[in-house]
C-alpha cells in the first residue's frame, strides 16, 4: 500500500503529493515543522507540540491555514489512511507559493503538509548500551528556538556524526563560559556533572526547546534529582558522570561515548536509567521497552 500524505486539503499517494516549485518552503526554507509521535492510539504531548508549532509560526508571522480542531482531524485521518498504529507524524507549514522574491508575498495562503510513517524507536541494544556522539561546531543561525525547516547546519553535523559511526553530533558554540554544548543536531543534550547535578542548556534562542526536554525536566523535579538549566563546557562534559540525549523519537537515550572516549565507565548511569524509565512510562510504552539494568 502506498503511503498517503496530506497536502493542502487533499490526501494523496506520497509520489503524487507535491508542492509547487515556487513554494517558499522549497525556495527559502520559509516554513516550520513539527514531529509528534503516536503510541497506543495517543499523540504524545500533542498540546506541547501544537503550542511550539504556534510559537514557531508566530515568530515567522505565518498563519496556520486550518484551525487546531481541523489540524487534529487531518492528523488522525492521515494516520488512519496509512493504517498505522504507532506512528511518527511530520507536519510542515510554509508561507505558501508565490513568484520568487524575498519579502513576504501579499495574500498568499500558507501551505500545510502532513506525512506519517512507522515509528522507529531506539532498539533495546541501543537503550542498554547507549550511543556515541561526536562534538561538532555549532554553525547554525541565531534563532534555533524556531523549529525552522532551514536545517542545513544540522544536516551537515548529523552527516559528520554518521560518517564517524555515531548517532548524533553535539554542537559546540562559544559562550561567556567558553566553549559549551548547545544541543544535538536533532536532540537536546544532557549530562550529570561531576557534582551529580543534572545539566542541560537553558531554553534560550541558542537551542530548540524540545518537548521531550520539557517533560524530562518535570520528571527530574518529581524524582528529586538536583537540576540546573545551565550550559556545560567541553571540560565539564569530559568529567561528566553520565550523559544522555532526548527527542520525541529518541526518547531518553544514554550517551556512553563522546568523540570516541567513554563517558565515565562507558555504561548508562543510574540517573539516566531512572529518567528513561519515567519517560517510557509517560509514553505508555510497555515495560520491556523501558530501560533495563
Ligand atoms: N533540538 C533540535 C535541534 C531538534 O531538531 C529536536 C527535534 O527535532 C530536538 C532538539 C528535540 O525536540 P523534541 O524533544 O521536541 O523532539
Amino acid at each position: 500500500m502506498a503511503r498517503i500524505a496530506y497536502v493542502d486539503g487533499r490526501y494523496l499517494p506520497i509520489h503524487a503529493a507535491t508542492v509547487s516549485v515556487e513554494d517558499r518552503g522549497f525556495q527559502f526554507a520559509d516554513g516550520i515543522y513539527e514531529v509528534v509521535k503516536r503510541i497506543g492510539g495517543r499523540l504524545i504531548d500533542a498540546d506541547r507540540h501544537l503550542a511550539r508549532l504556534r510559537r514557531s509560526l508566530a515568530a515567522l508571522r505565518i498563519d496556520l491555514p486550518v484551525s487546531d480542531a481541523a489540524l487534529h482531524r487531518i492528523v488522525r485521518e492521515t494516520i488512519s489512511r496509512n493504517a498505522l498504529a504507532d506512528a511518527l507524524v511530520y507536519l510542515q507549514v510554509s508561507r505558501g507559493t508565490a513568484p520568487r522574491n524575498h519579502p513576504f508575498p501579499a495574500g498568499t495562503r500558507p501551505s500545510l503538509v502532513v506525512t506519517v510513517r512507522r515509528l522507529k524507536l531506539p532498539t533495546s541494544a541501543e537503550r542498554r548500551q547507549g550511543c556515541g556522539v561526536i562534538t561538532h561546531p555549532d554553525e547554525r543561525w541565531a534563532r534555533c528556538d524556531i523549529k525552522s525547516t532551514g536545517l542545513l547546519a544540522n544536516v551537515l553535523a548529523k552527516q559528520a556524526a554518521q560518517e564517524a559511526g555515531c548517532r548524533e553530533a553535539w554542537l559546540v558554540a562559544s559562550g561567556p563560559e567558553g566553549e559549551v554544548v548547545t544541543e544535538g543536531s536533532s536532540t537536546n543534550a544532557w549530562i550529570v556533572d561531576e557534582h551529580s547535578v543534572l545539566r542541560t542548556h537553558p531554553a534560550t534562542q541558542r537551542i530548540l526547546g524540545g518537548v521531550t526536554r520539557s517533560v524530562v525536566l518535570e520528571h527530574a523535579q518529581e524524582l528529586g534529582i538536583p537540576l540546573e538549566e545551565r550550559a556545560f563546557s567541553l571540560a565539564e562534559l569530559a568529567r561528566a558522570r553520565e550523559a544522555f540525549l532526548t527527542s520525541a523519537t529518541s526518547l531518553v537515550l544514554p550517551v556512553t561515548s563522546v568523540d570516541g572516549r567513554p563517558v565515565a565507565n562507558g555504561m548508562p548511569g543510574d540517573t539516566t536509567r531512572r529518567l528513561m524509565d519515567r519517560y517510557a512510562a509517560h509514553c505508555g510504552l510497555p515495560a520491556e521497552v523501558a530501560a533495563q539494568g
